[in-house]
């Protein structure tokens, strides 16, 4: 399996990737192996499988990312978090990864509980994902690891500086490459890149884009990311919630104008958040590849 940071190294043109998450069910498993299915169509670069809160989907994100990496051929990442477990117990699951094959680890600190406030650290735990990383680097395991970035600011951080500031303990610790939160203002990823290359940090930054799929998800984004969207793109959206062919059109639209030109400002790839669904980022990727179907 390949190492990611080799992927952003070696690629010629932007490479595509898309993040699925472990379905709850048999039958949510199958439509994702569907979906994994069309989407490998367009040859992406990458795939990774999100680690459910709280560590909830464990075994399963080991699995499923080993099984799609080998069925279909691709590159994969694990997503980890270091909620609830303490060293030994993060040190068990990490050997079980790397046994399935998985060679390259999204390291994450991961949401408090659901109910909780604030993040806790447990006893002989960590407190933060650079912390995570450093012992995972410590510890000798050779993942290739990728760590989460907030163009518009960690909600739980006091300044978009300091969180820069502690971006940068991420990447120094050993994380070679980052993927950003979803976000919808290109102009405030671009105002991001800027501050952190300002600060020393020179790993790829990989956009992170979400399709909208429905009126009611920008709210719910809004709550979840805490980011900004252009009124254009939401007036555009209002105009046509109860018109969904023409609402994915449009927003379908948006987010390849949207790609386009964080690659014109030299994104080194796209990470899609597919909510394990194939249509829309398979429009994107088709579009911004210029394939036919
Ligand atoms: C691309 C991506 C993928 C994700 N995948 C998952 C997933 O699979 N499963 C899941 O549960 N969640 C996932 N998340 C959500 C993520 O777990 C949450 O956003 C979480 O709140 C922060 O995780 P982190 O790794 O960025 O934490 P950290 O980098 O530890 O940062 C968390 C907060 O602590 C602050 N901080 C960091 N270091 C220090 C320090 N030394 N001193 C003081 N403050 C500090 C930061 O500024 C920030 O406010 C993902 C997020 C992204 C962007």
């Amino acid at each position: 399996m390949k190492k990611i940071l080799e992927i952003y190294k070696t690629a010629k043109t932007p490479v595509y990737s898309f993040e699925f998450f472990p379905p709850k069910t048999p039958e949510g498993e199958v439509k994702l192996f569907e979906a994994v299915e069309e989407l490998s169509k367009v040859d992406p670069g990458y795939i990774t499988v999100t680690y459910g809160a709280g560590g909830s989907t464990r075994d399963k994100t080991i699995r499923i990312t080993s099984e799609l990496a080998k069925k279909f051929s691709l590159p994969a990442a694990a997503h980890f978090t270091c909620v609830g477990g303490n060293k030994d117990e993060i040190r068990v699951i990490l050997k079980q990864i790397r046994e399935s094959g998985i060679e390259n680890l999204m390291a994450l600190r991961g949401d408090p509980p659901k109910g909780e406030e604030a993040f806790k650290k447990v006893e002989g735990g960590f407190s933060h994902a650079s912390e995570l990383i450093s012992f995972i680097k410590a510890e000798g395991f050779d993942f290739c690891m990728g760590a989460a970035c907030y163009p518009e600011k960690h909600p739980e951080a006091a300044s978009l500086e300091s969180d820069v500031d502690n971006l940068k303990r991420k990447v120094d610790s050993g994380a070679s490459y980052l993927v950003s939160q979803l976000f919808f203002k290109n102009s405030n990823f671009e105002s991001f890149l800027n501050l952190i290359r300002k600060k020393g940090i020179n790993v790829p930054v990989i956009p992170g884009i979400m399709p909208i799929t429905s009126f009611a998800q920008i709210e719910r984004f809004k709550a979840m990311a805490a980011c900004e969207f252009p009124e254009k793109l939401v007036s555009d959206l209002e105009e046509v919630k109860d018109q969904p062919q023409e609402f994915y059109k449009r927003s379908t639209n948006f987010s390849v104008s949207q790609c386009r030109e964080l690659v014109k400002m030299g994104a080194p790839g796209i990470h899609l958040y597919t909510l394990n669904q194939s249509p829309a980022s398979l429009d994107i990727v088709r579009e911004l590849k210029k394939l036919k179907e």
